[in-house]
């Protein structure tokens, strides 16, 4: 892969790679789809990473679906797709973890390092310990390996996305990352390889994620601007759900991932549900029109 990648940038192409974990759906595709506008090779990568899984999740049972991949890709004009082996990954020794602290200005220089609340550790890595360690350690070896010119990530995974443009950035990686829009069903169920795990009953009762934060929406759009008054609504719906129980309802600043008083800047409203027992992510993306403006963009 490396030699491969390292020929195309000789030849001055632009290299995109977009790294998932297989079990291939129209959200994996928007983001081919993006990278192939404004790259080429495009390199997509099949990893389902350990590092990335706790202990008590669903590495083993995670859908491994490679034929109908790689026939998706094939499809979608993919250039290149990488399946390197977890042993290759992570030989013997593995020694180097790469972790995003998120320190805030706020926290920086407090006297007992360790002990602060970092943007890998709150809202997904609270309940996901270590989670966000494998997935900013293994997105840093695929981006060494391939360098590509732009990679891609979806905003689903906003916190992910986030850590990931924070580690390129501080570590000055000469990859652009590149964050693109959540597709959905019909439904407004966001695409998810886990939503495979949900029964018919389950699949029907995802959807108050989408009514939850459309809730969310509607009180922005009547101007209410409290975050505690948006995750009453919030919590509203969601409780509607027998199905549902609720990991965290938060409305959070865009960069820090800090939970806000009031919205009036870039901001998250942020779910993660279980339904039964598949735990479903999803989000709002809310930013001013202007600075002078109280009118809001919503991106779903
Ligand atoms: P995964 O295979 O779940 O690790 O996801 C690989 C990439 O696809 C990540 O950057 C995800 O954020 C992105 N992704 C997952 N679901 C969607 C979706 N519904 N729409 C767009 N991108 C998505």
């Amino acid at each position: 892969m490396k030699e491969a990648a390292r020929q195309a940038r000789a030849e001055n192409r632009i290299v995109g790679l977009v790294p998932t974990m297989g079990a291939l759906h129209a959200g994996h595709l928007s983001l081919i789809e993006r990278a192939r506008r404004e790259c080429s090779p495009v390199i997509a990568s099949i990893f389902v990473n350990p590092k990335q899984f706790g202990p008590n999740e669903d590495f083993s049972k995670y859908p491994r679906t490679f034929e109908s991949d790689s026939g998706k890709l094939e499809r979608a004009g993919v250039d290149s797709l990488f399946v390197p082996e977890p042993a290759e990954i992570y030989p013997n020794a593995f020694s180097t973890y790469v972790n995003v602290d998120g320190l805030s200005d706020r926290l920086e220089g407090r006297t007992r390092p360790g002990h602060f609340d970092g943007l890998s550790d709150r809202l997904e890595g609270r309940t996901r310990p270590g989670h966000f360690r494998g997935v900013t350690t293994v997105v840093m070896k695929l981006l060494q390996i391939v360098q590509p010119n732009f990679a891609y990530f979806g905003r689903k995974d906003a916190q992910q996305s986030r850590l990931i443009t924070l580690m390129a950035r501080d570590l000055n990686l000469d990859t652009e990352i590149v964050v693109c829009p959540p597709v959905r069903e019909p439904d407004g169920l966001a695409l998810s390889s886990r939503n495979i795990y949900l029964n018919s009953e389950e699949r029907q009762a995802a959807t108050v994620l989408h009514h939850a934060l459309e809730a969310a929406r509607r009180e922005l759009v009547a101007g209410v601007r409290d975050a505690l008054q948006l995750q009453a609504v919030l919590q509203r719906t969601l409780s509607g759900e027998r199905l549902a129980r609720v990991d965290y309802a938060e409305i959070v600043d865009a960069d820090s991932f800090e939970p806000v008083v009031r919205v009036s800047k870039r901001c998250y409203v942020l779910l993660a549900v279980f339904i039964g027992k598949t735990r479903l992510i999803d989000n709002l993306y809310v930013e001013p029109k202007s600075s002078e403006s109280e009118e809001l963009f919503f991106h779903f």
